[in-house]
């Protein structure tokens, strides 16, 4: 026997679902829109979603992305991007004259909305999240005076509240699911009566994209996740790979990052994607990795996901009446 039909036969296993969320793919369409229906110049605020060849190619279609309102000039339009803004935000965007569109993803809004209803009910919220995220800044902005976060377990026996029977926990939409619990259990430890929130935080596509990786991880010798370093739900799809058994896991933005010792007595890949990257970027390390003898691709799949969103409501208010122009016109 020779020493290639020695070697044991090569896959890759392919998670699904990966990349793309509703969230995600309504934003990126929305600056999409924006640019044929306004023309270019279009503002966006912070990168649409956390993907850099998403931001680079929607900067080649005219988007102009910035890290403040301020740096809008007068009279343009500027879009949020889907983590989602605090209503100083808004504010901020009044004042300079901005025409705004606001592409939050619709599950960021909900719990907005639920930090803003338990705010009212005087509840102290105990935001589990990582400091720093956008869409935790955008939500703590919500109700700053209730609102206390709490980066991980190691956090919470610092956490104050005033009323230890008044309190409830919120969270982050792209977390790990695992994790959070502790998180949560470590909370009840100290605050039996911690009210949970009506629904999950943690969204459906986060949700599917960890149960898939799981699935995959304990099979697979090395596991690549296609995403960007700022994009929290890929960063933890890595460590749900290495928690549910795979050998070794890396974050790409590109299959050229991929490093070739990587795959040292690597049998079987696991590949997946975060929800903010678009299928070429898996295309890429796919053929990458065919090219290495990795060309028996199996599916893992973990859910069907049918969701959409509909385009923020300012996009559709004027997508209408351009389309009543032309029919009137
Ligand atoms: S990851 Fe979840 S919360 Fe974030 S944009 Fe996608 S669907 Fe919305």
């Amino acid at each position: 026997m020779d020493r290639m039909t020695a070697s044991p036969a090569r896959k890759v296993l392919l998670a699904a679902p990966r990349g793309y969320c509703a969230g995600v793919d309504r934003a990126v369409i929305a600056v999409e829109k924006a640019l044929e229906q306004y023309g270019a110049p279009v503002y966006v605020r912070h990168e649409i979603v956390h993907n850099k060849y998403v931001v680079k190619t929607l900067e080649k279609k005219g988007a102009i992305f910035v890290d403040e309102t301020e740096e809008v000039p007068e009279g343009n339009i500027v879009i949020f991007s889907a983590h989602g803004v605090a209503p100083v935000v808004h504010e901020e965007a009044a004042r300079g004259k901005l025409a705004t569109i606001d592409a939050t993803c619709p599950l960021v809004t909900k719990v907005h909305k639920e930090a803003v209803r338990f705010a009212k009910e005087d509840y102290d919220i105990l935001l589990i999240g990582h400091e720093g995220h956008e869409e935790v800044i955008g939500t703590s902005g919500e109700a700053p005076d209730h609102i206390t976060l709490v980066d991980g377990p190691e956090d919470v026996a610092k956490v104050e509240v005033r009323d230890p029977d008044k309190v409830v926990w919120l969270s982050q939409t792209t977390l790990s699911v695992d994790e959070t619990m502790e998180t949560v259990d470590a909370l009840k430890g100290r605050f039996p009566n911690l009210l949970s929130p009506p629904s999950d935080d943690i969204c459906y596509a986060t949700q599917n994209r960890q149960t898939a990786v799981k699935q995959m991880g304990a099979e697979a010798d090395l596991v690549i996740v296609v995403g960007s370093k700022n994009s929290s739900n890929s960063v933890r799809l890595v460590e749900v790979a290495l928690g549910a058994g795979a050998r070794d896991a890396h974050l790409v933005d590109y299959a050229e990052e991929i490093d070739e010792t990587w795959l040292e007595g690597v049998s079987t890949v696991g590949v997946t994607s975060g929800a903010s990257v678009p299928e070429i970027l898996v295309e890429g390390v796919l053929e990458w990795l065919a090219q290495r003898g990795f060309e028996d691709v199996e599916t893992v799949k973990a859910a069907e996901e049918s969701i959409t969103f509909s385009l923020p409501k300012e996009l559709r208010r004027d997508l209408r009446a351009e389309a009543r122009a032309a029919v009137e016109g």
